[in-house]
């Protein structure tokens, strides 16, 4: 299948061909034809499968014909969870309809509101915005809806995790009723195809590259360290495998802010990304990190959600997550669009349980390395995928609200408080996408078989080579 098959019109091919895509991937192959078409959609895509463009490439070629855009009026609504995906989504629009004369906008919190006010006044004809900002620009009247022929949830399960519902419900309360709504997800758990009922109108259902398929692209193992000789081995790794750019995941913004100082103080150029930031320097920090400035991102969950790193080679997580599906997300960050990619987790025994739901959720026993001179004093018990139940999440601190931790964080994004999720949340029956076909690149995520590993046998390279 190429991209000329699928209807889209010569301004948009040949901005995907200035891109260098070769071949659709599978949930694009499926989207465009059915958002084309005009149906409601209702897709399960994680970021990495190129959803993105699966929603951006149909829905410009819709809006070449048809009425202009009014002042403070969009007929294309984005609503993202996170500052950085919005920020992300719009800058693919940008490329994606850069031979088109189509205009589009960001908008989200933590930078000045009046900007953007003074944009919004041409209106624009796709609006990417996290939530709480866009209301607050409808308060100020801003912005108005009457004009919404297009509403794209992206990432619809964070929204939910996130505690944006009801803004959602507000937003959506203010929009025509007849419109086409896209939601995707990275998974249709039961919360999910609730909402979708209240959203989405008799769906074309898509459903590829489930999260362990992400996983195969991904060389994962783990290194079992006592968790005070944690950021030792870190700093050991990255200076003797010459890791030019890493991704490190902790579990609290203090737990980053503290790792960051510490490779610091091992001449390790790394900056924190998390929820008491402030815009501005998170988005320097990304940007800095992009751009291969500095060597180390450390990052928190939902800082870290929807980041599109080209070509990221290596993820650390240096705490495991509470939440096992978090895991398949973080790793997710590398082995993108078809490439390889290494993910290593830093273990301590009090870990054991976390890292037990992760491997019953991805169905395999990570292989573990010690570093030479870093053995645990306190073991790592050896695993099974079948002998304990799985472990219910721990209770989380009881959820304030959406007032964030910060300045300027009223209502957006990345700071808020996050709910309990069940391990069993990711799993999902869904249908595998096809592949690229013709052997060339990008070589989309294929189907993980179910097979068990033993601990000890498919031991994975330590990333220790140079
Ligand atoms: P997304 O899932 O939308 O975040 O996209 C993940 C990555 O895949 C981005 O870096 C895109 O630029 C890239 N990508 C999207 N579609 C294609 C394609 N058809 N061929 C190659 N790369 C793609």
């Amino acid at each position: 299948m190429t991209f000329s098959t699928l209807g889209l019109s010569a301004p948009i091919l040949k901005a995907i061909a200035e891109k260098g895509y070769e071949t659709p991937s599978p949930i694009q192959a499926e989207a465009i034809p059915a958002v084309l078409s005009g149906s409601d959609v209702m897709a399960a895509a994680q970021t990495g499968t190129g959803k993105t463009a699966g929603f951006t490439l149909p829905i410009l070629q819709k809006l070449i014909d048809g009425p202009k855009v009014r002042a403070n009026q969009a007929r294309v609504l984005v609503l993202t969870p996170t500052r950085e995906l919005a920020a992300q989504v719009a800058e693919s629009i940008e490329t994606y309809g850069k031979h088109l004369s189509l205009s589009s906008m960001v908008v989200f919190g933590g930078v000045k509101i009046n900007p953007q006010m003074i944009k919004l006044r041409k209106g624009a004809d796709i609006l990417v915005a996290t939530p709480g900002r866009l209301l607050d620009l409808h308060g100020q009247n801003a912005i108005r809806f009457n004009q919404i022929e297009v509403l794209v949830l992206d990432e619809a399960d964070r929204m939910l995790d996130m505690g944006f519902m009801p803004d959602i419900r507000r937003l959506l309360a203010l929009m025509p009723k007849k419109r086409q709504n896209l939601m995707f997800s990275a998974t249709f758990s039961k919360p999910i195809r609730a909402l979708a009922r209240t959203i989405v109108n008799q769906p074309v259902e898509i459903s590829v590259a489930p999260p362990n398929a992400t996983a195969a692209k991904v060389k994962q193992w783990v290194c079992p360290v006592d968790k005070k000789r944690k950021s030792a081995v870190l700093t050991k790794l990255i200076h003797d495998n010459d890791w030019g750019q890493v991704l490190v995941f902790t579990r609290t913004k203090h737990g980053a802010n503290r790792l960051t100082k510490e490779l610091e103080a091992a001449h390790i150029m790394a900056t924190a990304i998390h929820g008491n930031k402030s815009q501005g320097a998170r988005t320097r920090a990304l940007a800095e990190f992009k751009q291969g400035e500095v060597q180390v991102l450390v990052a928190t969950d939902i800082a870290a959600r929807g980041l599109d790193i080209d070509q990221l080679p290596h993820v650390v997580n240096f705490d495991l997550p509470n939440v096992a599906a978090d895991y398949v997300h973080r790793i997710g960050r590398t082995a993108r669009a078809g490439a390889e990619g290494e993910a290593v987790s830093l273990v301590c025994v009090d870990e054991f349980d976390e890292l037990a739901d992760i491997e019953r959720l991805i169905n395999q026993i990570l292989p573990r390395e010690t570093m030479d001179g870093f053995e645990p004093l306190h073991v790592l018990p050896a695993s099974s995928l079948t002998s304990r139940p799985p472990r219910k999440p721990k209770p989380k601190k009881p959820n304030k609200g959406r007032k964030m931790g910060g300045n300027n964080q009223r209502r957006d994004a990345s700071a808020a408080p996050k709910k309990k999720r069940s391990p069993q949340g990711a799993k999902r029956g869904s249908k595998q996408g096809e592949s690229s076909g013709d052997g060339q690149q990008p070589k989309w995520p294929g189907k993980v078989p179910a097979k068990r590993r033993s601990a000890n046998g498919n031991k994975a390279s330590s990333g220790r080579q140079k």
